[in-house]
């Protein structure tokens, strides 16, 4: 709801405060609209752990955490096959999706009980090889402890809520030049024999597009992901979705605005990160 008859002023009254309360109301409702109106089409927003009590800007606090599933009810919060049902049919209606990237065991710990008390759907792309281990890649203990990922039995009871979907994010957490079809199907391969589901959504290790993989991308997937940022319309490439990342140093008025599709900042400060990302890969 926006437009003239929100931001009307109130009826002026014969001291002036009504006014005067009347410039504040319409203050508030051009601010409101402003900070609430929701972005068309589907913002995927990224995140990796949570409350794993490291300093990576991936690791978001539990208490943070908490307060952007608040700020979520102002939002619809859908999975991410209702999400493209959507834009197959052609619909732009703001949605939000919950994507956790690696399957790190914090996410279990601490993210999923708060989802599961909200009936929050979401999804765990799983790098398949650290399942119940150690998540040591180029780049992951950089700034703490690599986190441990989620054990085979703590997938399948999220999964068996009907909330969770299991995604693809390759076997090992391959380096894009090391991306082979072989990688892919062993994650594949990992997940339908232990949790007996077949992954049909993938997003790329450190969310970079391999371009020449995208033929067997999409021969696989109903969906691929990436890093790139963006919000997602129906014309949306379903083999390079784009996606939005969550930061621990992400103030609140800055997780309010990718909600609302306002990446103007977030842009500006990927674009510093990008610097810093030139040695090395994260994520
Ligand atoms: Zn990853």
């Amino acid at each position: 709801m926006r437009g003239a008859e929100e931001g009307g002023p109130a009826p002026e009254g014969p001291n002036g405060l009504g006014q005067k309360v009347g410039r504040r109301r319409l203050k508030q409702a051009l601010a409101r609209t402003q900070r609430d109106h929701p972005a068309a089409g589907a913002t995927l927003l990224i995140y990796h752990r949570v409350g794993g009590g490291t300093h990576d800007e991936l690791d978001v606090p539990t208490p943070q955490f908490e307060r952007h599933l608040e700020l979520l009810e102002r939002h619809e919060v859908v999975p991410l096959d209702m999400a493209l049902d959507r834009l197959d049919a052609g619909g732009v209606r703001p949605s939000v999706v919950l994507t956790f990237d690696d399957g790190v065991d914090d996410v279990h710990a601490h993210a999923w009980p708060l989802l599961r008390a909200r009936r929050l759907p979401f999804t765990v792309y799983l790098a398949s090889a650290y399942v119940d281990r150690s998540m040591v890649w180029e780049g992951s203990t950089r700034q703490g402890s690599a986190g441990h990922g989620m054990s085979w039995s703590q997938l399948s009871e999220m999964l068996g809520s009907g909330l969770c979907t299991v995604g693809n994010h390759t076997h090992r957490h391959v380096r894009p030049e090391h991306l082979t079809e072989d990688e892919v199907d062993a994650c594949t391969d990992a997940v339908q024999r232990h949790l007996g589901v077949t992954p049909t959504h993938f997003t790329y290790p450190w969310g970079i597009p391999v371009p020449d993989m995208e033929p067997a991308l999409r021969a696989r997937f109903r969906s691929v992901s990436t890093g790139l940022l963006g919000r997602n319309l129906p014309e949306a490439d379903r083999a390079r979705l784009a996606r939005v990342p969550v930061r621990q140093s992400d103030p609140e008025s800055f997780y309010s605005a990718k909600l609302v599709g306002r990446l103007g900042p977030e842009r500006a400060y990927a674009g510093v990160v990008r610097f810093g990302k030139a040695a090395g890969l994260r994520g």
